[in-house]
């Protein structure tokens, strides 16, 4: 275990699954609804507030789609008085009026989601027409106001020849940064995995081929850019379960909210300490240890080897022959 924090200073909370796309993908398999297990907004607001007493000094706020929680803008506006916040949205919900509110909220950045750089792309996933257009206005209309604004985009076998258009997109709408995100096999993702996923070798090979803007950042989950960051993470969904990282979802349970606090969970936990020791079979070479940052995504780890030490197969020198364009038979949904 990291002996230095005392508390993770970053937290994400996915604070609904009500979501009015539906994305093909959606890890957290999100619907037009809240589920009744749901944090409710004041449970979230308590929550919160014992975070940032608790020393957590950023909040990362996803969905489903944010702006669906009824009462989030003044959640928001209460966090962003004592941490760093930022918002994950599909962003077809922000207006110009909208944009103007994340910002008197407070709101550290706004990372815009889409899947790819066309409408046919984006909405062959989100399944909702006029959504790539509301996206893109959405980035305009943050930008226009001075909000800290990225895309991101999860890097796909449909939207790999159109990584490029959305850098070149993004620089020219002014946002700050583009992430291409691997994808996880997770939620609906799981059920069209062998239809989206790429193998290895063409994901390196569309980001190796990038030329990025000028004035434009591009940050992306492939290690060792990306490393293992279980040593100073933390995640709670939409029902309070809390999990270590949204990408260990459906694999990890460190409690619940409801009956004991973030910080408990973190100091007491026991897979976590085990997680953010970072203790790894194998790393790169050039892979830093320090603070346990070796070894690449541990979600991805056991996703696909079943242990919390293996080899992180989304690197190239540990991926060891592993096809990610399959599914381990373990994951496939029944
Ligand atoms: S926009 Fe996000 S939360 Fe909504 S359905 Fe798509 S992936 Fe799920
Ligand atoms: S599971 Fe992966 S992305 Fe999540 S905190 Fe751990 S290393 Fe980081």
């Amino acid at each position: 275990m990291n002996p230095r924090l005392t508390a993770p200073p970053k937290v994400a909370i996915s604070i609904t699954e009500a979501c009015p796309l539906s994305c093909k993908h959606c890890y957290g398999d999100c619907g037009r609804e809240a589920r009744p297990a749901e944090l409710s907004i004041g449970e979230w607001r308590e929550a919160i507030a014992r975070l940032a007493a608790d020393g957590v000094i950023s909040l990362h706020i996803e969905g489903g789609e944010p702006l669906l929680k009824p009462g989030f803008l003044d959640l928001l506006a209460e966090a962003s008085r004592s941490m760093f916040t930022m918002v994950r949205t599909h962003g077809t919900l922000i207006d110009a009026a909208m944009a103007r509110a994340l910002r008197d909220a407070g709101v550290g950045r706004v990372l815009v989601d889409v899947m790819g750089a066309t409408g046919p792309t984006h909405e062959w996933f989100t399944g909702a027409p006029g959504s790539f257009d509301a996206s893109v206005a959405a980035v305009r209309h943050l930008v226009a106001c001075g909000v800290a604004t990225d895309m991101l985009l999860i890097l796909t076998r449909q939207n790999a020849p159109e990584v490029q258009d959305l850098l070149d997109l993004a620089a020219g709408l002014g946002a700050e940064r583009v992430g291409v995100l691997r994808l996880y096999p997770l939620g609906r993702a799981k059920r069209i995995w062998q239809e989206i996923a790429l193998p290895l070798a063409d994901q390196m090979r569309t980001l190796g081929a990038l030329r990025v803007p000028a004035g434009l950042t591009l940050m992306q989950s492939w290690h060792p850019n990306d490393h293992n960051c279980c040593w100073q993470s933390a995640a709670v969904i939409a029902n309070g379960e809390i999990v270590g990282c949204p990408y260990l979802r459906e694999y990890v349970s460190h409690g619940n909210l409801r009956s004991t606090t973030l910080l408990e969970a973190w100091r007491t936990a026991p897979l976590w300490q085990v997680l953010r020791a970072g203790a790894v079979e194998r790393s790169c070479p050039d892979c830093s240890a320090a603070e346990g940052s070796h070894g690449g995504c541990r979600a991805t780890a056991y996703a696909w080897h079943g242990r919390w030490t293996a080899p992180d197969p989304f690197d190239v020198t540990l991926n060891d022959g592993v096809d990610l364009s399959v599914l381990p038979d373990r994951l496939l949904p029944a």
